[in-house]
């Protein structure tokens, strides 16, 4: 006997494994509520750093990029307002990315998703998106109906508007993403003259496009099924994190209310769905805190408006800790009162922020002692070292000296503590070394001991590199080898 079908089940219906997932259709939110006029703050902020840091300048003397933030590529170089980053010097950017991450853990154990809820582009480029859609389009139910109906020259012409704004958004957006890579004034002439890079018209393309894909299509699907952070980031919420909590003991037993009806023997929630239709990922948080949930308010505001409306307190939706809920229900359940309570400074925050400071501490350290120069020595394998015809021992080194500086420098290199050692420059005299402003010179040079019964087969060769303007020296170690043990 063949195995039955398994899209169908027993009674013959079609089964769907499957579910095609609705699309959202968020209301445009009461611009009374106060987490929807955070939003639009934080957005208006965001998007003003973003579009206008490129054209900070900053002086940084002569023949040196004044663009106060700026990644130069072909000069491998990063430029952040006083701080200039070498390729070397990479473990520092390392060092904020953690700091940043710790910064955002940290948040996140206190204030719960507010990230996902204000800040993170997806969600700030995604409400832009909705609103164009809302102005063009109209609002929720308008928008639903057109959507249902069959074509006609009014659908068109909406929605073709709607995907041109979207579009000129996306291109604004890679636009000012390629000018954090080049001189922005310079760039933005070349764009307007149809001069500028293949390279940056290319990412800007990109850029166009994916913005346009993420914050005009994929929206909540991408907070949802996509962002890693939303998976995890409940290992560092504890009773005490805030969440956007429905009170349940007070709403339920939900339904509707007439105008003139009392309150006795029901809940609070006029099951208005008010709160469903103005989330912006599509949930009901009448069912719990929701994985999707990114903790934007707009239920809170709405429900808010609503509890106005019917005279009742508001606080229905709310943010608020596990603790506060449960001792609020224990309070309920027994008559009595109960004293909200936050709780900043707990166990959990308190390591945060001393990670926070050994990281930060570690970070600024190594900002501010910063060398302006620095010297790599690499020894010559091949060969590990050579006899001499009057028998010493000699081993090659290459020396790479970068001058950070905005103008040449002189340094002199020397052993130290190897008297009995000669050490030869390949191509130079002496051992003064010129290295041009803002650039990195190698060098070649041998070293030379004389053949003695002391000298062991791998000893510690210290190079110092004395900066000869201001005397500051900087020590590299390195060997000396004898015997080649490969
Ligand atoms: S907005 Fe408030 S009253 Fe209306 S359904 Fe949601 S929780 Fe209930
Ligand atoms: S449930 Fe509320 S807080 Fe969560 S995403 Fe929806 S509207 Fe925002």
């Amino acid at each position: 006997m063949s195995d039955p079908d398994p899209a169908i089940d027993l009674a013959g219906h079609d089964i769907q494994f499957f579910e095609k997932r609705p699309k959202v259709y968020p209301r445009d939110a009461t611009l009374k509520g106060k987490f929807r006029r955070l939003k639009w703050v934080v957005m208006a902020a965001l998007l003003a750093i973003y579009y206008f840091t490129p054209f900070l300048r900053w002086d940084r003397g002569p023949h040196v990029p004044d663009q106060a933030v700026l990644i130069d590529i072909p000069h491998s170089r990063g430029y952040f307002f006083m701080f200039e980053i070498w390729p070397q010097e990479v473990y520092v950017l390392t060092g904020l990315l953690v700091l940043a991450a710790i910064a955002l853990f940290a948040v996140t154990s206190v204030l719960g998703r507010v990230w996902c809820g204000y800040a993170c582009p997806q969600t700030v480029w995604t409400d832009l998106f909705v609103k164009v859609e809302y102005w063009i389009q109209g609002d929720r139910n308008a928008r639903m109906k057109r959507d249902a109906a069959p074509l006609t020259f009014e659908k068109v012409w909406k929605k073709l508007a709607t995907h041109v704004v979207w579009l000129v958004i996306g291109l604004m957006t890679g636009g000012a993403w390629v000018f954090y890579f080049h001189d922005a004034p310079t760039l933005l002439h070349d764009l307007l003259h149809f001069q500028a890079p293949t390279g940056a018209v290319g990412w800007m393309a990109g850029l166009t496009l994916s913005t346009y894909f993420m914050a005009g299509y994929a929206r909540e699907n991408i907070c949802t099924y996509a962002c890693p952070y939303a998976r995890f980031q409940s290992a560092m919420f504890d009773k005490d994190t805030l969440v956007i909590s429905y009170d349940r003991t007070r709403g339920e037993p939900r339904g509707k209310h007439k105008q003139g009806d009392g309150w006795e023997g029901r809940g609070h929630c006029i099951d208005c769905k008010q709160c469903v239709v103005v989330c912006p990922v599509g949930i009901d948080i009448r069912n719990g805190l929701q994985l999707p949930c990114i903790a934007c308010g707009l239920c809170v505001d709405a429900c808010n408006d609503v509890m106005d409306k019917v005279g009742l307190p508001r606080g229905l939706v709310r943010y608020d800790t596990d603790r506060n809920q449960r001792a609020r229900d224990d309070a309920r359940a027994c008559g009595k009162t109960y004293q909200e309570n936050i709780r900043i400074i707990r166990p959990r925050t308190i390591y945060y922020a001393v990670i926070l400071l050994v990281v930060g501490g570690l970070v600024l350290y190594a900002l501010l002692s910063r060398q302006p120069f620095e010297m790599h020595v690499l020894h010559d394998r091949n060969p590990l070292y050579v006899k001499l015809s009057d028998g010493s021992i000699r081993n090659n080194y290459a020396i790479k000296l970068l001058n950070k500086t905005h103008h040449d420098k002189d340094f002199s290199v020397q052993l130290v503590d190897a008297p009995q050692a000669q050490m030869k420059f390949v191509g130079v005299d002496g051992n003064i070394i010129h290295v041009p402003a803002d650039a990195v010179s190698q060098f070649r040079v041998s070293v030379d001991f004389p053949a003695s019964p002391l000298l062991q087969a791998r000893r510690t060769l210290v190079l110092m590199a004395t900066d000869l303007e201001t005397g500051k020296t900087t020590n590299v170690e390195s060997l000396f080898v004898t015997e080649d043990k490969r």
